[in-house]
């Protein structure tokens, strides 16, 4: 009978699942297309003086004012990048070499894109570097905030809107009012709720902003900063004069369509999608919680509606008693989940967040985050899988399991 079982769990190998789209989404085909010209006959590179260079840069402002339209600011205030990682290095050291700040304000959960960029700062000695208290579920104390600013005027502040892993949602409007209250500089990476979230940024009292395409079912390798009128800072690369001299190098015009493509798909259906989305986030509690798995519990504030984003959710596991790490037996399974960011896959280190909040460390801590693109079927598809992984796993070794048809169901 163990063999049954393992042929349910087997029977899953014919439909790969992805909830891992906090990593990464899936490109629309509608973003695909309006990129395909651009990556053939429209290939002129946007600085050139000639018909097909004047197309790409056709292209390339039509894009940044798609983008400006969306967010309620100027044209000239977007500046297109690689992606959020460089927006976020864009942002610090432009902010430390501009401005010649000399204390910043971050917290131990921010992206490494973040956290890295100031701690190299801090490393060479330009940069004193503060973290503002959280609690356990990742909350910032804003009275501690509000203390931090107080004696450290003119600070940049680098807080994040959405958590890339347990999903905290920050009230970027409250810490945009602190921030100018105390005269400093606000950096907020909103990597994670670009094309989740409207943003009037004109509102925000923010001095950065960052996005990246690929989390809003765009193009990797291109991404963009929001840059306040007044808080220009120096060239982040030496070169040709693209981006208003702010950022060299050649335009990835395929890549800035489809971003501006990506952000007008994601908000024009944003309630539609935002929706769908939330159900599967709230029918993958509802059935965890429901299940027999003993001890589930959620990290930071991701099980809440309000305090997380209602695309992602984080939950603890118990560790399974043989057989190693749940997400392996996932992946065996083809469901692509996630332990962490997948940026922190590539280190051993493991959680930095978890670690910062000191949740859960002994536990099979798993990130699903869901796009428009999943169905609830995939979602009952993975409860199963989880529920018969467990139910497999308890069982004393001379015991045989029932088979669990819901394994079976189409
Ligand atoms: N910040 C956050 C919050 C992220 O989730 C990511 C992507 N993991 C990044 C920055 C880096 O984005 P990119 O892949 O565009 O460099």
């Amino acid at each position: 009978m163990k063999k049954l079982v393992n042929n349910n769990l087997k029977t899953r190998k014919d439909m790969e699942i992805y909830c891992d789209n906090a990593a990464t989404t899936a490109l629309d085909p509608e973003v695909l297309n309006a990129m395909i010209p651009y990556l053939t006959n429209q290939y002129g590179n946007a600085s050139s003086n000639h018909i097909f260079g004047r197309k790409a840069k056709e292209a390339v402002e039509e894009s940044r004012l798609t983008v400006a339209k969306l967010f309620n600011v100027s044209p000239n205030d977007i500046f297109f990048t690689s992606g959020a990682t460089e927006a976020n290095n864009l942002a610090i050291a432009g902010a430390v070499r501009t401005f010649e700040v000399q204390h910043a304000i971050t917290s131990r959960i921010e992206h490494k894109a973040v956290l890295q960029t100031l701690g190299q700062f801090s490393q060479e000695g330009e940069l004193e570097v503060s973290f503002v208290q959280l609690d356990t579920k990742g909350n910032i104390d804003f009275e501690h905030l509000e203390n931090l600013l107080k004696y450290n005027p003119q600070t940049l502040v680098s807080l994040m809107h959405v958590n890339n892993e347990i999903g905290n949602i920050n009230d970027i409007r409250q810490i945009g009012y602190l921030v100018k209250k105390y005269d400093g500089l606000f950096h907020t990476d909103t990597t994670q709720s670009i094309g989740k979230y409207k943003f009037d940024i004109s509102l925000l009292n923010v001095d950065y902003l960052v996005g990246s395409a690929h989390k809003f079912h765009g193009p990797k390798g291109v991404g963009f900063i929001y840059i306040d009128k007044y808080k220009r800072v120096k060239p982040h690369t030496y070169g040709g004069a693209q981006e208003r001299g702010t950022r060299g190098g050649t335009e990835n015009v395929a890549g800035i369509v489809g971003l501006a493509k990506a952000l007008e798909v994601a908000y024009r259906g944003l309630e539609e999608y935002r929706n769908h989305i939330a159900y599967l986030k709230s029918y993958l509690i509802e059935q965890l919680k429901n299940s027999p798995i003993p001890d589930i519990s959620f990290n930071g504030a991701s099980e809440s509606e309000t305090a997380s984003s209602y695309n992602i959710v984080n939950v603890a596991f118990p560790h399974l008693r043989k057989g190693g790490p749940l997400l392996d037996k996932l992946d065996k399974l083809d469901i692509a989940v996630s332990g962490g960011s997948a940026c922190s896959n590539l280190t051993s280190a493991g959680s930095h967040v978890l670690k910062a909040l000191q949740q859960n460390l002994d536990k099979d801590n798993i990130r699903f985050s869901f796009s428009k693109f999943n169905t609830p079927y995939e979602i009952k598809v993975i409860i199963d899988t989880i529920r018969a992984i467990y139910e497999e796993d308890r069982l004393p070794k001379n015991v045989t399991p029932l088979a669990t048809p819901l394994l079976a169901t189409a």
